[in-house]
């Protein structure tokens, strides 16, 4: 069995010179993934570089903009009053992603860089248009959410480089968000399918819709047809039954070992109608929707 080497920086400058040093090292936030990885022989590791010591990467502030560092526990996410009433949609998802103990040990920086389609935030930083600053050692770039992921495990992260944070915009009090999952078993599975939904409304009216599906196409998505479908209308039920069978006709589900893709597309129109109707609901004083 060959050596695997172990380091643990104390911050960003020691962890950059590790990265200069050995750009093939597996950076290590949480482990949730990647021990899973290792278990099932996905990965070969030769240098883990543990980054829980890495202060500087975990914060959540509030200015201007609102900023998660990379190392933010999703327990915090879940659990923070700040995005429970910034972002409800965002805390909704961190609340459904696996256990206590997982959602204690994983992060935020660690579920976007893994990049599974059914990523519990992806679709939340997708829905909010967030920026992720990604760092090298002498190198920051910022990249959109919408351009962050690649495909299944495939994001736009160099060798060397480290998601530090995402940047996310405030949402005006307009505002009304939501996140619903759809899994085999009631907690600790993955998603079928996520749908994070928010919507700007002046009572009934959709002044601005913006939806994003996770676990229907390689990556997680935006419904730009259905959001336009949705933007300046009244949200009565059948307009919100049209945009969930449009929003299925974005989406490109496959079939694999969880279910078949014409099940998936079934979730789409049910959570999507569901997210849209109870948004209504409880934003306006709506007696068009069931
Ligand atoms: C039992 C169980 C249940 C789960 N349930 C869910 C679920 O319901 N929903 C869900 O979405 N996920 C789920 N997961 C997956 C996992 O817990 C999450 O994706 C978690 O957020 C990963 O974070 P981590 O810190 O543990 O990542 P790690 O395993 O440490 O890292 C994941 C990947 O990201 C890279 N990485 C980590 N941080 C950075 C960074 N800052 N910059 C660049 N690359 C980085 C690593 O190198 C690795 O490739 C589950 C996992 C388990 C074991």
């Amino acid at each position: 069995m060959s050596k695997v080497i172990y380091s643990s920086p104390e911050n960003l400058k020691e962890l950059f010179q590790l990265l200069e040093q050995d750009q093939a090292a597996t950076l290590w936030a949480g482990g949730t993934d990647l021990t899973v990885k290792l278990e099932n022989k996905k990965i070969k590791v030769s240098h883990i570089i543990n980054l829980k010591n890495v202060k500087e990467l975990d914060f959540i502030t509030a200015s201007e903009t609102i900023r998660i560092g990379a190392l933010t526990s999703i327990r915090k996410l879940e659990t923070s009053n700040l995005m429970q009433t910034e972002y409800p949609l965002l805390a909704q998802a961190s609340h459904g992603l696996g256990s206590w103990q997982i959602r204690t040990l994983a992060t935020f920086g660690g579920n976007l860089a893994n990049a599974a389609p059914s990523a519990e935030t992806a679709t939340p930083i997708l829905v909010l248009n967030g920026t992720m600053i990604i760092k090298g050692k002498n190198t920051e770039r910022k990249v959109p959410a919408a351009e962050f992921f690649r495909g299944p495990g495939q994001t736009v992260l160099k060798q060397g480089e480290v998601l530090t944070e995402v940047e996310l915009p405030k949402l005006t009090s307009d505002f009304k968000s939501i996140y619903l999952k759809h899994s085999l078993r009631r907690s600790m599975d993955i998603a079928l399918v996520g749908v994070a939904c928010a919507l700007r409304l002046d009572g009934d009216k959709c002044l601005e819709a913006r939806i994003g599906l996770g676990a229907v196409a390689p990556t997680p998505i935006r419904v730009p047809k259905t959001e336009q479908f949705l933007t300046d209308k009244t949200l009565t039920t059948s307009m919100i039954a049209e945009a969930s069978r449009l929003a299925v006709e974005e989406c490109r589900p496959i079939d694999d070992i969880r279910a078949t893709a014409s099940y998936r597309r079934e979730l789409v129109q049910v959570l999507v109608k569901r997210a849209l109707t109870s948004l209504v609901k409880d934003g306006g004083s709506d007696e068009n929707t069931d």
